[in-house]
C-alpha cells in the first residue's frame, strides 16, 4: 500500500520499512535495542544526494540496523527563507535508501512532530549564535530540538552527521554532552562534487551560472590552505586571502568566512593546532557553505 509520501514497495525482497508515526518508530526502535543490535541514525532533511548516501553507507558499516530519517524541519528555518520551497523527493529518497538496503525510513509529518501546543525547545547557548547562527537566528535552536526529539525516538547508538555542516557538528556534540546523551555521534567528510563543490540539497536552486560561481567557496578554501601550508598561520591574513577570492567573483555575496575553533566556533587569532575555516555566501537567493579543517587532517 502507498504511504502518505506516495512511496510504494517496490518488490518483495525490498525491507525498508517505512514509518511515519513517532509510536511506531519508538516500538521498533525498542525492539531492535532490546534485542541487542546496534541501531544507527542518519537525520536528513531528503532531497538525497551523495553526501548524504555516505552517511547511510557509514551506518551500515557499523550498526546491525540503519534508520534513516527524512523530515523538512520548519523549526529551523526561519521566516524569510526556503522551507516552502525546499526541493521534497520523497518517492526517488526512498528508492534510493531501498536500493542501499536500509531497514527503516522514518518520515513524520510536521504535524506528529509539533502537535499544537508544543512549547519545548532545546537551546544550545553560545555555540547556537556563531557562523550560521548569526546569520541564521533561531536555525540551531531548531536543529537542537529536533534532533533532540529524534534520539529520544530512535535511540540510536550512533548518529551520522556530515562535516560539511561544521557549525550543527559543534552545536549537537555540545547538546549531547550537556544533556548526557547515550549516543554516539560519527562525523563524515564532506562529499564533493569531481569540480570540488560541495554536495546539498539546495546546489538544484543554481543556475548554471551560479553553479559556476559557486565555485569560488571551494577554490577560497584551498587558496587558504595552501597559504597555511606556506606557513602563514595568522588567522587575520588567511581571512584575507579567503575574502579576496570571494570579492574576486562578482557573483557571490559573501555572509561569512571565519577561522574558528571547531568545537566552541571560537574565532582563533593563529592556526597552530586544529582550526575549522568555514564559509557562507550567497549566489542569487541561494545560500551555500563550504569548510575545511587544517591542518588538513
Ligand atoms: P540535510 O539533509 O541537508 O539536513 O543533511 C543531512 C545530513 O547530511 C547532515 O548531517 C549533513 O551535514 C550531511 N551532508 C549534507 N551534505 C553533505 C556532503 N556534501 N557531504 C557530507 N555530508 C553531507
Amino acid at each position: 500500500m502507498a504511504s502518505r509520501l506516495g512511496l510504494h514497495r517496490r518488490t518483495r525482497d525490498d525491507h525498508l520499512k517505512i514509518v511515519e508515526t513517532i509510536a511506531e518508530m519508538k516500538a521498533i526502535c525498542r525492539e531492535i535495542t532490546r534485542s541487542g543490535k546496534t541501531l544507527g541514525l542518519v537525520p536528513t532533511m531528503g532531497a538525497l544526494h551523495e553526501g548524504h548516501l555516505s552517511l547511510v553507507f557509514a551506518s551500515k558499516a557499523k550498526c546491525r540496523v540503519t534508520a534513516v530519517s527524512i523530515f523538512v524541519n520548519p523549526l529551523q528555518f526561519g521566516p524569510n527563507e526556503d522551507y516552502g520551497r525546499y526541493p521534497r523527493t520523497f518517492e526517488r529518497d526512498g528508492s534510493l535508501l531501498s536500493e542501499l538496503d536500509v531497514d527503516i525510513l522514518f518520515a513524520p509529518s510536521a504535524a506528529e512532530m509539533y502537535p499544537e501546543g508544543a512549547a519545548t525547545h532545546v537551546e544550545v547557548e553560545g555555540l547556537s549564535s556563531r557562523l550560521d547562527g548569526g546569520s541564521r537566528p533561531g536555525h540551531f535552536r531548531g536543529v537542537a530540538t529536533v534532533v533532540a526529539k529524534l534520539f529520544e525516538i530512535v535511540r540510536p547508538d550512533y548518529a551520522f552527521f556530515g562535516q560539511k555542516d561544521a557549525a550543527q557538528v559543534a552545536v549537537l556534540r555540545k547538546m549531547v554532552r550537556d544533556l548526557n546523551m547515550d549516543v554516539q555521534l560519527v562525523v563524515c567528510p564532506i562529499v564533493r562534487e569531481s569540480d570540488g563543490l560541495a554536495r546539498s540539497s539546495r546546489n538544484v536552486y543554481l543556475s548554471p551560472e551560479q553553479r559556476r560561481q559557486a565555485l569560488v567557496l571551494y577554490r577560497s578554501l584551498m587558496l587558504v590552505e595552501s597559504a597555511a601550508r606556506s606557513g602563514e598561520n595568522d588567522a587575520d591574513r588567511l581571512i584575507e586571502v579567503g575574502k579576496r577570492a570571494i570579492e574576486k567573483e562578482p557573483g557571490a555575496r559573501l555572509d561569512y568566512f571565519a577561522i574558528v575553533d571547531p568545537d566552541s566556533l571560537e574565532p582563533l587569532q593563529e592556526v597552530s593546532q586544529c582550526a575549522l575555516v568555514a564559509v557562507a555566501a550567497f549566489f542569487g537567493t541561494t545560500r551555500l557553505i563550504d569548510n575545511i579543517l587544517l591542518p588538513v587532517r
